[in-house]
């Protein structure tokens, strides 16, 4: 996967253009997906982009 943007609050989506989020349960609705272009899937470098220390 080439760079793609990430959702960092609870939805966790993944687009490959540059938005907000948008899904209405989201802890971070409205607010823009971190780019990323992890190629494990795990975006560690978007959260860590993100400072959210969400670790799973
Ligand atoms: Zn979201
Ligand atoms: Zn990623």
């Amino acid at each position: 996967m080439d760079q793609h943007y990430v959702c960092t609050g609870s939805c966790n989506m993944v687009s490959d253009h540059e938005k907000n989020c948008d899904s209405e349960d989201c802890t971070h609705k409205g607010q823009p997906l971190v780019a990323c272009s992890c190629t494990d899937g795990n975006h560690d470098e978007a959260h860590k982009r993100a400072g959210t220390g969400l670790e799973v």
